[in-house]
């Protein structure tokens, strides 16, 4: 498979309508704020919905005993840069274990909820794509920064 300039929204869309059931049945709101017009990076179709399904997946467990139930997806060109925001109103990252998240097999779900590998895969499909992906994140509010040059 090769890169091919694509559309980042309909990928996100497409993963937003896959998980649309469980979406629904955790009672979570989502609120899109993309930026028209986005530039199309050179991606990997399938890997990069793959980096959206894992990340939106952490969000829906993170907003499980949340008061408010938040999933927001931000998306805006910064330079040659698209940049796209994954933020949950969930419980948090503790600080104890935000140097661990990205090591295959960390999870701090019970055994048969998580295999600790999503963010994992995530991080090295992002290197792939010559990106980054940083976090930040406090109780109520937990945010993944993606940025993915557009050439
Ligand atoms: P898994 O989901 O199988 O536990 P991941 O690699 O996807 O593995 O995530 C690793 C850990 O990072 C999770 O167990 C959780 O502790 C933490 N985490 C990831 N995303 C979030 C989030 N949105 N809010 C709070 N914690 C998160
Ligand atoms: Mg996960």
């Amino acid at each position: 498979p090769e890169k091919q300039p694509a559309n980042i929204h309909t990928g996100i869309d497409n993963t937003l309508t896959m998980l649309n059931h469980k979406l629904k049945k955790a009672h979570i709101n989502v609120i899109k704020k993309y930026q028209e017009d986005l530039p199309k990076p050179m991606i990997y179709i399938s890997e990069l919905n793959q980096v959206w399904t894992n990340l939106i997946d952490n969000a829906i467990d993170a907003l499980e005993d949340a008061e408010h139930k938040n999933l927001e997806i931000q998306t805006k060109q910064d330079g040659s840069f698209v940049k796209i925001n994954i933020v949950d109103s969930g419980k948090g990252i503790p600080d104890e274990v935000k140097d661990q998240i990205f090591d295959p097999f960390f999870t701090t779900k019970a055994i048969g909820k998580g295999t600790g590998l999503g963010l994992d895969i995530v991080q090295q499909i992002i290197s792939q794509h010559n990106g980054t992906i940083d976090v930040d994140s406090k109780p109520g509010r937990t945010e993944f920064k993606i940025c993915i040059p557009i050439a």
